[in-house]
């Protein structure tokens, strides 16, 4: 199954940025999936559970934004948004174009990681700086 092996990978990824923060809790991991890149988005969200399961991760989020499949239309010189991804055509003036410029994601853009306790504000060091000038 494509999409366990895809789930499975970002598990990893996730488990090692985890343990070089000191096995920092992670509570979601943020996915952009186009709709080109031939997965299919609750195959991997289901996959995605299977793959968590008895690891550090067990419990998070996979948060999966769609992106739209855009094309490049040479009449236009334009970037445009496809009706369908079955029909690769210029919605303006109909032109066919096979110029994909965007819709073929598969990318981590960010994760939610907990961390713990939070740092102690900085002094502000110019306090300390007084001149003393009486000598
Ligand atoms: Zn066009």
């Amino acid at each position: 199954m494509h999409e366990l092996s895809i789930a499975m990978s970002i598990v990893e990824m996730a488990e090692e940025e985890s343990a070089r923060r000191n096995n920092a809790k992670i509570h979601a991991i943020h996915l952009r999936l186009g709709l080109l890149s031939g997965v299919v988005k609750e195959a991997l969200l289901s996959s995605y559970e299977m793959a968590c399961a008895s690891t550090c991760l067990e419990g998070s989020q996979l948060i999966i934004e769609e992106v739209p499949v855009e094309v490049f239309c040479p009449a236009c010189k334009t970037r445009v948004p496809v009706a369908s991804i079955q029909w690769m055509v210029c919605p303006q003036c109909g032109t066919l174009t096979p110029d994909i410029v965007q819709g073929r994601e598969l990318e981590v853009i960010a994760m939610e990681i907990e961390t713990p306790g939070s740092q102690p504000p900085q002094s502000d060091p110019s306090h300390n700086n007084a001149p003393e000038t009486n000598q």
